[in-house]
């Protein structure tokens, strides 16, 4: 007789540990709150569907917070092995030139859903929508908002964090968890904008515009990419990856400096250099020698005496370090994705809650993060293969 296994959540997490799962040994279903699964995933694929990164495992796994959380995990099922997953399902994948690892052209982010989707059923999963997990009766069953309780031999929670509520990532979770008495960490925007105090001359000249091909440094973690300029503050790659280090000095009493290098490809001597060599005047010699662009330098300027523009000495450590006030992240709901959640310490090693045996969570409902960029799905899939493959492997309580 197949034991029964309830996936609660039919997000990116859930749809990976059930297609790992032994559909011999599990009488498997996936519960969702929505009318339909994967819709953070969807949402994952509307600005160009990045599944996972191709860059070497040692230098992938030091992406996560915290460090060496899940090391094992990725080790287990890396970013190769999902790439072999998806094109196994008939999903192949290329390695653009970033790095970044997206459905070959053609394929859309429906496709992908449902072709995953289809592997399911045809495998025998089952899906129920519109069940609301509200919380546990006297004997953990699980309880679903229009009363129905149900009890299984392995119950998987993978909700998701709290951004993007319109596809079913509300969090609404974490109060029934609190209940519990399981132990969480606060939500917190993760992967989002931040707040800048941009005067109003430098708005007008340059909202909208990207800042390419810079670094930004807050303690020892730097990213390098593009942020571009907005009425709120900046967004985009080369912050993203900063949010657990930026939201960790927000919610100090400290003030929150980054520091931007606009020339992370040169050194200060370097810069120094090229400006001495120059025989243009400063500005020209900032755009032209140094393919400084128009709102870095508008920044520069803005934010230095004329003396210290003209000291090239001066002008050169700005480019390299030039700080910047962030006063808040952007709401919870426009992020990425989401720190904090269910404390690491509330599972053991195999993601089973330490409260309640037989029960397990995985995917970004756990208080873990990572920069954008195919390491949120790489986690969840390679979170579902661990947990499927601890489960195939005839899990015993004792
Ligand atoms: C705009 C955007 C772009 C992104 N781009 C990328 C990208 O390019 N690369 C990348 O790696 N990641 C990206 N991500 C992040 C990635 O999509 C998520 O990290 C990932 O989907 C999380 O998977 P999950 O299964 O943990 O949660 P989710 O996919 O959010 O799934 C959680 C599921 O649980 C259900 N649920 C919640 N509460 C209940 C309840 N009480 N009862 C029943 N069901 C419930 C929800 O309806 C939902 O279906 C992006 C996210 C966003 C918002």
């Amino acid at each position: 007789m197949k034991k029964k296994v309830s996936i609660i959540g039919g997000g990116t997490a859930g749809l990976f540990l059930a297609s790992f799962l032994d559909a011999d040994k599990f009488d498997i279903t996936i519960y969702d709150q929505k009318a339909s699964a994967g819709r953070k995933f969807l949402v994952a694929g509307d600005g160009g569907f990045n599944l996972t990164h191709a860059e070497q495992m040692d230098s992938f796994k030091s992406r996560y917070t915290p460090a060496k959380f899940l090391d094992k995990v990725l080790a287990h099922f890396s970013n190769q092995d999902l790439r072999n997953h998806l094109s196994a399902l008939g999903i192949p994948t290329f390695i653009g030139s970033s790095g970044k690892v997206f459905p070959e052209k053609g394929i859309k982010p429906i496709k992908v859903l449902k072709t995953i989707e289809s592997h399911l059923i045809n495998k025998g999963v089952k899906f129920e929508f519109n069940k609301r997990f509200v919380g546990w009766d006297a004997d953990e069953s699980i309880l679903f908002s229009d009363g129905q309780a149900i009890s299984s031999t392995y119950v998987i929670f993978a909700l998701g964090g709290a951004s993007w509520k319109v596809t079913g990532a509300d969090g609404l979770w974490y109060n029934v968890f609190q209940n519990r008495g399981i132990k969480l960490k606060p939500f917190t925007a993760s992967n989002c904008a931040f707040k800048v105090d941009w005067s109003s001359a430098f708005l007008e000249k340059h909202e909208g515009k990207p800042l390419k091909n810079i670094s930004i440094t807050i303690d020892n973690s730097t990213q390098v990419g593009e942020a571009v300029i907005t009425k709120f503050g900046l967004e985009g790659n080369a912050i993203y990856g900063l949010s657990p280090t930026i939201q960790k000095h927000l919610s100090s009493a400290e003030e929150t400096l980054v520091y931007i290098d606009f020339k992370p490809m040169l050194t200060l001597n370097k810069i120094i250099d090229k400006l001495q060599k120059s025989s243009l005047n400063t500005s020209r010699a900032l755009s032209e020698s140094l393919k400084i662009s128009k709102a870095a330098l508008f920044l520069l300027k803005e934010n230095m005496t004329k003396e210290a523009f003209l000291d090239v000495q001066c002008l050169a450590q700005k480019i390299k370090q030039f700080p910047l006030i962030i006063q808040e992240a952007a709401p919870i709901d426009e992020a990425i994705s989401t720190g904090g959640g269910l404390s690491l310490d509330a599972v053991n090693t195999d993601f089973e809650l330490r409260q309640i045996r037989g029960q397990f969570c995985i995917g970004e409902m756990l208080a873990w993060d990572a920069p954008t960029g195919g390491y949120l799905i790489q986690a969840c899939a390679s979170m579902g293969f661990y947990l499927a493959s601890h489960l195939n492997e005839n899990y015993s309580f004792n």
